[in-house]
């Protein structure tokens, strides 16, 4: 079966997408295309706990107010645009795409993904959106491909489709010095290096990430292309439909 056939098979019946992985995997540039190419919905389970603390900080919480930032949480007025093409992130009428990106949310992000009462909150948003995702919504009741550390084996481990995506540390290093200092030379790699290997130590406190639970595919691309990787999903894709 083709691509074509693919995207006809994904038509029929709901089909969800689970996606792990550590920072720099490429989750997000993967879960988009293969979204995109499927004409399923796509969810970005990292930007809510980003616009989680985007909202936290503007309430005037401090991050280490456990109770407070999870009812901060519960009440966060978040709308969320699941089109592949054009993902963004509301706070009320507040267009908070690029906000939730910044370096200073990013710095502080995991106080939000480690505050154990705020997660479950935030989890059982994500499985309602799975939910209506695969009754209608946005994608017409097609699907959805969601990605973010848990997706796999806690948001939707009744995905058809669950793929743990790695990288070697290098080649994760070197995408995210490019994504963030726009260059992956020297300076840029010591720069970058902090964020990626500190940030999977705080989050590997909460959420497995590194190993595939059963029934996960382990995606190894630190030498393959987008496309590549893409064609790899689509081909398990085609499995889980066969
Ligand atoms: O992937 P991104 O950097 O946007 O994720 C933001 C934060 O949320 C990170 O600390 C990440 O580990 C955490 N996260 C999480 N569970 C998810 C998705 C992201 O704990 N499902």
């Amino acid at each position: 079966m083709g691509a074509w056939g693919v995207a006809d098979a994904a038509g029929t019946t709901p089909l969800t997408i689970a996606i792990d992985g550590p920072s720099g995997s490429g989750k997000s540039s993967l879960a988009r295309a293969v979204a995109a190419h499927l004409r399923l919905a796509y969810l970005d389970t990292g930007a809510m706990y980003r616009a989680a603390t985007v909202w936290a900080l503007r309430s005037g919480a401090s991050l280490s107010e456990t109770d407070r930032v999870a009812a901060l949480t519960r009440a966060m007025p978040l709308r969320v645009s699941l089109d592949p093409t054009a993902p963004a992130f509301y706070l009320a009428d507040d267009d908070v795409t690029t906000a939730i990106r910044d370096p200073a949310v990013s710095a502080v992000v995991s106080q939000v993904a480690t505050n154990l009462q705020a997660r479950p909150i935030l989890i059982a948003a994500q499985r309602r959106m799975v939910s209506a995702e695969r009754a209608g919504g946005y994608a017409e009741g097609r699907g959805i491909v969601l990605e973010g550390r848990d997706t796999t084996t806690v948001v939707a481990p009744e995905a058809e489709v669950r793929v743990l995506l790695v990288a070697d540390e290098d080649a994760r290093l070197r995408r995210r010095a490019a994504e963030i200092c726009g260059s992956d030379d020297p300076a840029a790699l010591d720069a970058t290096r902090p964020a990626v290997i500190g940030r999977d130590r705080a989050d590997s406190q909460v959420a497995e990430f590194m190993t595939a639970a059963d029934g996960v595919a382990t995606l190894d691309n630190s030498d393959l292309t987008v496309a590549e990787t893409v064609n790899a999903v689509l081909e398990l894709v085609e499995e889980a439909l066969a």
